[in-house]
């Protein structure tokens, strides 16, 4: 039966959890060892799938001969992921209402047989939040917690965990330009400041930390009996285009990261530029790319790697904007051409990740000549 038309089981029963957890315990060990290559056609759950970031990682999964099963959180979106991808043969989608809940995950993989890796990229990223602990910490702390038990389960060779450069900024060092980045920097955040944050992009950061931390705990504290190597990403800001058919509906549900860039270009020509809040970017292909590669590149496993493309201003998404769409230049903001703020920031130092990944970054002229002019189409639909 195909894994889309599975029957969702809802919240198992505590005794049942019991039993889960007891039988678990029992599971066979394996030697912790680095893994084969994943060679495609082999089985991998992306998690989230219907994400901006996770839809181009299906994308290039099934691109290079996998075959995909995505979660999402609802049935409508099951039918959403399956068209984004002309609904390939190699892609089943299913329902997990609460990734935090490894009961609910369990069950809603019941008839699966077998995974080989798994790529977790669903968590909040958002700023739109009240409660920063139900949702922002929770949801990637225990989110992280159940893909490390789901991947015992099913005895996967490979772990792909998707972080952020909020896992490695400090935000206390400020915009310091002598400050430069490397996938060695860790945020000193912890748990509590996420609850305690006076903004929702602090406790995002203090979420994403503690996630990724958790998650670099439990496979150091379960070295010998793991089976599975991991790999964490930590992409800055991800611009880039929608796949089609994955567009936001409207402008107001842009994802938090293009948002930057549509608050930029959307202030008219005469207009006002924002100030450069996180002036850190990478190109979404590039890192879907990454995830890619991670399961093809055995040097990758055991490593924490910074996906970044370089520095940006929003001077320069300005210019970039109004160099790549001619055509909407009454829409977007001429500021001060030429003015880069690079010097007042910090910097970041992506060379060994792109030595390891084998790949030149895209450039933010790449990356916003295909964004830009869909920005302005999705607001334009939105609208109708
Ligand atoms: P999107 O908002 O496009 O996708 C997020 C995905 O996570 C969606 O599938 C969403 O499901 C799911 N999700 C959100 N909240 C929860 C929750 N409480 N429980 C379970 N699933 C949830 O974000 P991106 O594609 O941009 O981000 C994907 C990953 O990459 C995240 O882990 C993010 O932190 C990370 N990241 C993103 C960067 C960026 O600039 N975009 C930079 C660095 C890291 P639903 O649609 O149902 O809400």
């Amino acid at each position: 039966m195909s894994i889309s038309k599975l029957v969702k089981k809802g919240v198992k029963s505590a005794v049942w959890w019991e039993l889960y957890l007891r039988s678990s315990a029992s599971f066979a060990i394996m030697p912790s060892k680095a893994p084969d290559e994943i060679k495609s056609a082999e089985s991998v759950l992306v998690t989230g799938a219907n994400g901006f970031i996770a839809s181009h990682v299906v994308s290039q999964l099934l691109d290079a001969g996998y075959h995909v099963l995505g979660t999402v959180r609802s049935e409508s979106k099951i039918t959403n992921v399956l068209d984004a991808h002309n609904r390939h043969e190699n892609l089943d989608v299913c329902v997990v209402k609460d990734i935090t809940d490894p009961s609910i995950f369990l069950a809603a993989l019941e008839t699966v047989k077998h995974l080989d890796a798994i790529l977790h990229l669903a968590a909040p990223f958002s700023y739109s939040v009240r409660d920063y602990e139900q949702d922002l910490l929770l949801p990637a702390v225990r989110g992280t917690e159940a893909v490390l038990s789901i991947a015992r389960h099913f005895h996967v060779r490979l772990v792909v965990h998707t972080n952020s450069f909020a896992c490695i900024y400090d935000a206390a060092v400020g915009p310091a330009p002598e400050k430069t980045y490397t996938a060695a920097d860790w945020s000193p955040l912890i748990y509590e400041d996420g609850m305690n944050a006076t903004n929702a992009p602090a406790a995002y950061r203090a979420a994403k930390t503690v996630a990724e931390k958790t998650a670099w705990e439990y496979v150091q504290s379960n070295r010998d009996e793991l089976g599975f190597e991991f790999v964490s990403l930590c992409p800055a800001m991800v611009f880039g285009s929608f796949l089609s058919g994955t567009e936001p509906r409207c402008i107001e549900d842009l994802n938090e990261s293009n948002k930057i860039v549509w608050d930029v270009v959307r202030q008219g020509e005469g207009g006002l530029l924002p100030s450069t809040r996180a002036p850190v970017w990478v190109d979404v292909k590039d890192v879907a790319k990454a995830h890619v590669l991670a399961l093809e590149n055995r040097t990758m496993a055991g490593e924490r790697l910074l996906l970044a493309a370089g520095v940006y201003c929003n001077q320069e998404i300005a210019d970039v904007g109004r160099e790549v769409c001619p055509k909407l230049l009454t829409r977007i903001p001429v500021g001060e051409p030429g003015r880069r703020e690079a010097e007042s920031h910090f910097n970041v130092d992506t060379r060994r990740e792109a030595k390891m990944l084998d790949m030149e970054w895209r450039s933010l002229h790449d990356s916003l000549r295909d964004l830009i002019p869909q920005l302005f189409e999705i607001e334009k639909k939105g609208r109708l």
